[in-house]
């Protein structure tokens, strides 16, 4: 016996009771009736509990039954019609039987199939238009709780609090359309904690195409989400180490930028003094002088506000960023280092490029880093004129529209085989380098979904690309 609700116990009871009042109607009544052809219902009524070798044992009873009121009736007196009516009775049982045996067959096929998806670890549930569960697999008791018997006939949304990534009236249009739909969801479990799932639904239709129910395949992320999280929280952590230690790399630059001003400041200040102490003060030249005392004073505290952002820990954020504003922020810092190197910057910043979505701070920390490598890379180079190009230029990547950022020198490059360990961490030439600057870069640009190249130039030096894809509702 199964467990289905059918199989409980008065079921044989009430197809004996049938069968002997069945037999004794066909034995002892008058009636003029096949009678035994009844003995059909009792076939039916096994086949709901019985397996093959019972509901055979059970149809051959009922034959047996029929033969036997036939002899105890008509032994001596055979008679064609009661004959016939009794070998339809056979018929019918006979019949039933076999339909009931193939009947039997076909769900025990189906039921293998549906134990295949009990296999796999997968929590699998079928639900209809209503989103009324019909279908829950093991593995879904065991990802959230609730049995098969629990959960079937309720509400899956409402049974699992799940929690959409976008209107559900979108997600169904989908699922409707191309008959599939694929992302993450939360559920909440039987015991009230969270799960995050990657979750594939496919339409059933019927055979005139109309939606009928889902099948929605739900496998366990959480864990994943979680070390995700974690490799990006630490991901940002070392973005942050490295930019404050490349900031350390840049102490003589920062100083020039911070000192210029104020040094301006106080020259201003002491011509301010001068006109005021004349005779006969010159109040225009010692508001002038003024002027560009808070110009300066302002100029500085730009600069500090500039490197705070830099050397601040936070979260990366998604805001448009300007790509030449971002660049023209970048270069005071390292100015005093490309002096010093003597290296001459040509700058070709494209005019109206579109903006991107960033974290203006982790840009700049890539724009920092490839410059800086430039610069410290050409220290060797005596026979030619060091020589940085900055340029930002509209582009395209196989993703679309991209704004370029293109860093290149003319030192000596690197040997063809070094290129693809550029940007490994760890990988570094220098004699204090850390080898996490271009490792970093990488990480940054490919979280902003975009892309960062190294390659030789033709005239020799390196040349990095950087490709920032272009939002596809541009936003000015
Ligand atoms: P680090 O600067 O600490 O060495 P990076 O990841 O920034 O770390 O750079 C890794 C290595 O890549 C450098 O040590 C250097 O060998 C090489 N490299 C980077 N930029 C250039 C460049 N413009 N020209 C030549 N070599 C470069």
């Amino acid at each position: 016996m199964d467990d289905t609700p059918s199989s409980r116990w008065f079921m044989p009871v009430i197809a004996a009771a049938l069968a002997a009042a069945i037999f004794i109607i066909d034995t002892f009544s008058a009636l003029d009736m096949a009678i035994a052809v009844l003995y059909v219902v009792v076939v039916l009524l096994s086949a709901n509990y019985s397996d093959r070798k019972g509901l055979l044992a059970i149809a051959g009873l009922c034959v047996g039954l029929t033969v036997l009121s036939f002899l105890i009736m008509h032994g001596s007196d055979y008679d064609l019609s009661s004959t016939m009516r009794a070998l339809v009775s056979i018929a019918a049982v006979t019949v039933t039987t076999l339909l009931c045996l193939e009947n039997q067959a076909a769900t025990q096929s189906l039921r293998a199939q549906a134990d295949l998806l009990d296999l796999t670890h997968d929590a699998i549930f079928v639900r209809d238009i209503a989103d009324t569960v019909q279908y829950w697999s093991k593995g879904a008791e065991e990802l959230y709780g609730w049995t098969s018997d629990q959960a079937v006939g309720l509400k899956a949304a409402e049974l699992l609090k799940t929690e959409f990534p976008g209107p559900l009236a979108d997600i169904r249009a989908e699922l409707f359309r191309t008959g599939r739909w694929e992302g993450e969801l939360v559920h909440t479990k039987q015991d009230g904690t969270k799960v995050v799932v990657m979750s594939r639904w496919s339409l059933q239709r019927d055979e005139r195409g109309r939606p009928l129910a889902a099948m929605e395949t739900n496998s366990d992320i959480t864990e994943r989400k979680h070390a995700e999280d974690t490799l990006h929280q630490t991901q940002a952590e070392l973005a942050h180490v490295t930019r404050v230690a490349t900031m350390g790399e840049l102490t003589a630059s920062i100083a020039h930028e911070i000192n210029q001003p104020l040094a301006a400041v106080v020259t201003n200040g002491e011509a301010g003094l001068r006109w005021l102490g004349r005779p006969e003060p010159d109040i225009a030249e010692v508001k002038a002088s003024v002027e560009r005392m808070i110009a300066n004073g302002r100029r500085a505290s730009e600069v500090v506000a500039r490197l705070r952002a830099l050397a601040r820990r936070g979260e990366p954020i998604q805001a448009p960023v300007d790509v030449n504003e971002m660049i023209d922020e970048v270069l005071p810092l390292v100015e005093r280092e490309r002096s010093d190197h003597r290296v001459t910057l040509d700058l070709a910043l494209a005019q109206q490029l579109p903006v991107v979505l960033g974290d203006r701070v982790q840009l700049q920390q890539v724009a920092l880093n490839l410059a800086l490598n430039a610069i410290q890379a050409m220290a060797g180079v005596n026979e030619r004129h060091r020589r940085l190009w900055i340029t930002t230029r509209m582009g395209s990547s196989e993703e679309g529209d991209a704004v370029l950022i293109e860093v290149r020198d003319n030192g000596p490059g690197v040997d063809p085989d070094s290129l693809a360990k550029l940007f490994n961490a760890f990988y570094s030439t220098k004699k204090d380098g850390m080898g996490m600057g271009l490792s970093i870069s990488r990480s940054i640009i490919e979280a902003h979904g975009g892309k960062i190249l190294a390659t030789l130039h033709v005239e020799g030096g390196m040349l990095f690309t950087v490709m920032l894809p272009v939002p596809k509702e541009r936003l000015s």
